[in-house]
């Protein structure tokens, strides 16, 4: 690895590494704007030029993004008198003709173009003539151009090319009539289009649906992964006032690299817009009402009590759900076997929905829950085949069943099954065919509700993290699960899902090693230590 000089700060990195990323190792921020470490490079906007020793003792102008790493003793200069005054001077050519719009842009306080107009540019303009003005446009079913903001700096252009594979976005026109647009008939229209506006620098690309929002600097940002696919992208999900304002990806380059899909990113709505069961209900001369959480709990007691009391312990199953964390169905199983001490597990399974790979081999897998994977390992079933098998043999009567799909459907068989049950107890968020045939409904928590981990179609664990609490009043999963235990009399264990996974980090195959420090911000992968080394942490 050669070791090289930049401000007179000596680093080792790898050769073939950009100037920009070597730059970045030891703290120093090249400034750029069509560099993206998830595009081919372009070299087109000359922000990040530096100076490079070319001959003994002679610098000169080099890209940053383009000039590589080659050989030891290279010296690099990036805040020279030369360096800084090109920074000047592009500053003042991309302002020429940019609107003074920032107070309602969508992309004020994370513009590269206000930042650097500010560290690097000139305090007046020297520019008497008229601005250009070229046309605002509808690209597609989430994409506005704002034309007038744009810097052709063609990471749009880019992407689509180089990672949706889709191709809609040219430039038209020429010199300084340059303008990005799509082909004629053909709208930007990918399963990824979202990302354009993410990678876009400065506010020309923005998404319809994060338009003349609240300032950025009012939400809190949450990290966590999107819950659409067993893909698990990580995600930055920005919030106020319990509300959700816009997801974007958060890097992850074992997952998501630096993007999301479309349906990922805009999919909150459907959840902000469900009819979310609010209160426990308990059903009352066949009509389901409003109850109170003691009651609620103490029918279920009841309910399954008295199963047991009459037909033995096998009376009761247990469904988990691949919209669940670990930890939950973790303890969803534990209530199975130490509170109603049954062996009857399922899982319900989701109908598998579209998978698509892009031309960069980015992933929305056609499993549309976050975590059937992980449900399986802790749960011990792959499906609830044996529940339903068991009620219609009329072995089980009473049965435990878990949602929080949004899009739950039930198969005329699977329907039929549960209807026959003695006492149906679901928890679940939104009001479902489930709840219609439920005797006692729980209200849990959705996705953005509650702390936990989910484990991806690769065996990556990963983060979920809790942005507000639940509406109404509904609970975390896992602590109504622990209240349904203490109801029946047993200390399911430790509550908090940090607690948890230590404990399934003990007792489930593959989860050996795993605590929440090992699995931090990017995941960990399951099979990673010997169950003798778990630990907790
Ligand atoms: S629209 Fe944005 S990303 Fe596309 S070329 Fe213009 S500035 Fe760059
Ligand atoms: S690929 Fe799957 S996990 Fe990723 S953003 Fe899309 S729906 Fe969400």
């Amino acid at each position: 690895m050669p070791t090289i000089k930049i401000d007179e700060k000596e680093v080792t990195v790898d050769a073939g590494l950009t100037l920009i990323q070597a730059a970045a190792t030891a703290g120093i921020d090249i400034p750029h704007f069509c560099y993206h470490p998830g595009l081919p490079i372009d070299g087109n906007c000359r922000m990040c030029l530096v100076e490079m020793e070319i001959r003994p003792g002679v610098f000169g102008l080099v890209a940053g993004c383009v000039q590589t790493v080659t050989k030891d003793g290279m010296q690099i200069r990036t805040n020279t008198p030369t360096v800084l005054k090109n920074r000047e001077g592009v500053m003042e050519f991309f302002l020429i003709n940019h609107p003074l719009d920032c107070p309602w842009c969508d992309q004020a306080g994370e513009c590269r173009l206000q930042d650097y107009s500010f560290e690097h540019g000139r305090a007046d303009s020297r520019f008497v003539e008229t601005k250009r003005v070229p046309p605002k446009k509808d690209l597609g079913p989430h994409i506005l151009l704002y034309s007038t903001r744009c810097i052709l700096c063609t990471r749009c252009i880019r992407f689509c090319d180089e990672i949706a594979g889709t191709s809609e976005l040219g430039i038209v026109h020429m010199g300084s009539h340059s303008e990005i647009d799509t082909f004629p008939g053909q709208p930007l229209d990918n399963k990824l289009s979202g990302n354009v506006a993410d990678i876009c620098p400065v506010g020309a690309l923005v998404t319809k649906d994060f338009l003349y929002k609240p300032r950025i600097w009012h939400y809190t940002t949450v990290r966590t992964i999107c819950t659409g696919c067993s893909t698990g992208c990580n995600t930055m999900m920005e919030v106020m006032h319990q509300k959700i304002y816009r997801i974007r990806p958060r890097e992850n380059m074992e997952v998501n690299q630096y993007w999301m899909c479309d349906d990922g990113r805009f999919g909150y709505h459907a959840l902000q817009e469900a009819e979310r069961v609010k209160v426990p209900m308990k059903r009352v001369n066949g009509t389901l009402q409003a109850t109170t959480w003691k009651e609620a709990l103490q029918a279920v007691s009841d309910g399954f009590s008295r199963l047991i009391g009459e037909t033995g312990q096998s009376a009761v199953g247990v469904v988990g759900s691949a919209q669940w964390t670990n930890e939950e169905n973790f303890l969803l199983s534990k209530l199975a076997r130490e509170a109603f001490k049954t062996s009857h597990i399922g899982l319900y399974v989701k109908p598998p929905g579209e998978g698509w790979v892009s031309k960069s081999g980015f992933r929305i897998e056609a499993d549309k829950t976050p975590n059937a994977r992980g449900a399986r390992e802790m749960l011990g079933a792959a499906d609830m085949r044996g529940i339903v098998d068991g009620i219609n043999a009329g072995t089980i009567k009473g049965l435990y069943i878990v949602g929080g799909d949004l899009g739950l459907v039930l198969s005329a068989a699977e329907k039929e099954a549960l209807g026959k049950l003695e006492c149906l107890v679901v928890q679940d968020i939104v009001h479902s065919e489930l709840v219609d045939l439920a005797h006692v409904v729980l209200a849990g928590a959705s996705w953005a509700e509650k702390d936990g981990t989910m484990t991806n179609v690769n065996g990556r664990v990963q983060r979920l993290r809790r942005a507000f609490p639940p509406p109404g009043e509904a609970r975390t999963d896992g602590e109504i699960i622990r209240q349904v235990g203490k109801q029946c009399g047993v200390d399911l264990g430790p509550g908090a899902p940090a607690e948890i996974m230590n404990e399934i980090a003990r007792t489930v195959e593959g989860y050996a090693g795993l605590s929440y420090s090992v699995i931090g911000e990017q995941g960990a992968m399951t099979g990673i230590g010997q169950p003798s080394e778990a630990a907790g942490g």
